[in-house]
């Protein structure tokens, strides 16, 4: 079983669309709950950590590029 990781300003794929049709989340906040952002509508929510966790897929692009690289994608320059 593999373990998830993610972190502060990582995009992650979730297991369930949003109602705009993205299912694609930046975590925006992290601690006991975690606010996710959509990037579809910038619409933001707070979902307990377990329930995250079980509801995301992967991680598209990592905040600090230690991640999964894929689908080719040129990494961002991080912002302060
Ligand atoms: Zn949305």
């Amino acid at each position: 079983m593999e373990r998830k990781v993610f972190q502060l300003g990582d995009v992650v794929l979730m297991k369930k669309n949003h109602p705009c049709g993205s299912n694609e989340m930046e975590i925006i906040r992290m601690g006991m709950d975690i606010r996710i952002k959509c990037v579809g509508c910038k619409h933001s929510v707070l979902v307990p950590r377990a329930k995250f966790e079980k509801n995301m897929r992967k991680v598209l692009r990592s905040a600090n590029h230690t991640g999964p690289v894929e689908h080719g994608l040129t990494p961002t320059d991080t912002e302060e």
